[in-house]
């Protein structure tokens, strides 16, 4: 590494700090972005700058779009009456490869982690509970590592008196696991038998 000019040490480390990637793949993206045409590098840095620049949260749900509200919570075929409650807008994408869900959903921004500070006024629940309304039904979709299950309870407790039904994606969805990494017919046969709480 010593040998290497400032510039690649230093687009090394900017590769290596983005989750999923090791030093050696840091490496071989730098040696990449060295061997291609500065227009390709060039329009890649500004689709990096574009997303930052454009993308907000949907005032509705907060998942990411460049409006004010998102195309899936404009979308007049999706069933308003079905809400899936995410921790990130990640999620949301996860769900939608499935093609198993027509609700809508809504992003808390979050877990609740009490060591690391994160309390109920962190994340979006004052926006969920403005929301909801009689007969709707609320599906808990957070992960299930021991912040997503406490998150879960929280709203469980606050929502069980809404007059709503509410549930929990069925197991099946290895504990401990990020929604992110679970295959399509799992998380459809999780959404199908999820159970109320
Ligand atoms: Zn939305």
């Amino acid at each position: 590494m010593k040998s290497l000019p400032n510039s690649a040490k230093k687009l090394i480390q900017e590769f290596s700090n983005l989750p999923g990637i090791g030093k050696k793949t840091a490496q071989r993206l730098t040696f990449y972005i060295l061997q291609i045409e500065e227009e390709k590098v060039s329009s890649l840095s500004k689709a990096l700058l574009d997303v930052k620049e454009k993308i907000l949260n949907c005032n509705v749900c907060n998942g990411i779009t460049e409006d004010k509200v998102c195309s899936i919570c404009t979308d007049p075929n999706r069933d308003c009456n079905i809400i899936c409650v995410v921790e990130n807008s990640y999620d949301i994408i996860v769900f939608e490869k499935t093609n198993g869900f027509n609700g809508i959903y809504h992003v808390l921004g979050g877990t609740l982690s009490p060591l690391d500070g994160i309390g109920p006024d962190d994340l979006n629940i004052q926006s969920l509970l403005e929301r909801i309304d009689d007969g709707m039904e609320v599906i808990l979709a957070t992960n299930s590592n021991v912040e997503g299950e406490t998150t879960a309870l929280y709203l469980t407790k606050i929502l069980s008196d809404k007059g709503i039904s509410l549930s929990r994606l069925a197991r099946g969805i290895p504990i401990g696991s990020d929604l992110g990494y679970i295959d399509s017919a799992t998380l459809v046969r999780a959404m199908e038998g999820r159970t109320s709480v």
